[in-house]
């Protein structure tokens, strides 16, 4: 039977918005001391816009976005949500995709109006044998968390530079997650680096793995378990496989994806990591009542 301590423990994390899956799961939130974190959808809010555009002939900047959030219709992620929303915003006229692949961590691949099109990450684009120009210069890095490339039939069409920015109360989350024992913070992520860490610079962040596919995620966290009990915390479908191998997963529930939540032994009902280091004390308190 599961100690009275830690039956109340789990409705006090559920009373504030964090289901943990049992006693099990609760016990592990208490022994924890190393985070890995997701960065879009996670540390950023994943509600992106689009901060600039760069269009390569013969495409145009709205032909090039039209085509992307016409595909992207058919995917979940973040970013696939903001280029649709900006799309609509400018009044362009979407198409319904066909054929559509999603590549978790990678993009979409499909077909608009007779169009091949792709929309995605820069594997995604070698994988197709797609060469885009070597950018010119850093862009609006500040700003810009996540870059997202577009190719139809073949050719590069544009390069669509999103502003993500960070939670309003991450950094204040991992601040005090580290104050409740929390010994290591990784943010492991399937963007670039550059982008990654200049997302991260002034957190409380020890490690940035970058340019990670689902299977690298997993790696990352399986690295990380020499570290100590490991937390991951992701949102996205390419999260999933980290989630499970981790001691401990941890999905966004509000917005994330369903495979997330499936595969996290703790979810949180809140679109926010705020409550996290709170559920981190209530397990601690309930773990030393059961001993
Ligand atoms: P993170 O690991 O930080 O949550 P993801 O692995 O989900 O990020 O996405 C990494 C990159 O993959 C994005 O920056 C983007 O370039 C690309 N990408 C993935 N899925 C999509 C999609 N549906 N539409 C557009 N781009 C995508
Ligand atoms: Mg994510």
């Amino acid at each position: 039977a599961v100690p009275v301590a830690l039956v109340s423990g789990l409705s006090r994390a559920a009373a504030i918005g964090v289901l943990v899956k049992g006693g099990g799961a609760l016990e592990t939130l208490a022994k924890v001391r190393v985070l890995v974190v997701d960065k879009t959808g996670t540390l950023t809010h994943g509600t992106a816009r689009l901060a600039s555009a760069r269009a390569f002939a013969p495409f145009g900047e709205p032909e090039a976005l039209r085509l992307a959030a016409s595909l992207d219709q058919a995917s979940g992620h973040p970013i696939a949500r903001a280029l649709v929303e900006e799309a609509r915003r400018r009044g362009l006229a979407l198409s319904q995709p066909t054929k559509v692949i999603e590549h978790p961590g990678e993009g979409v691949s499909g077909w608009v109006e007779r169009r091949h099109v792709l929309v995605g990450g820069p594997r995604l684009m070698r994988m197709h044998d797609v060469r885009f120009p070597p950018a010119d210069g850093a862009g609006h890095a500040g700003a810009t968390t996540a870059t997202v490339l577009v190719a139809v039939d073949g050719m590069p069409a544009a390069v669509l530079e999103l502003a993500d920015p960070l939670r309003t109360d991450g950094g204040r989350a991992l601040s005090a997650l580290r104050a409740c024992g929390i010994e290591r913070v990784v943010l492991a992520t399937g963007d670039r680096r550059a982008v990654a860490e200049a997302l991260v610079a002034g957190l409380p962040v020890d490690a940035v793995a970058a340019d990670l596919d689902p299977a690298a995620k997993t790696g990352a966290v399986a690295a990380e378990r020499r570290n100590g009990p490991v937390m991951m915390v992701g949102d996205g479908v390419n999260d999933a496989p980290a989630l499970a191998s981790a001691d401990l997963g941890v999905a966004l529930g509000a917005r994330g994806a369903a495979a997330a939540a499936e595969a996290a032994d703790v979810v949180l009902l809140v679109d926010s990591l705020a409550p996290l280091p709170e559920a981190v004390r209530i397990a601690r308190r309930a773990r030393a009542i059961a001993l």
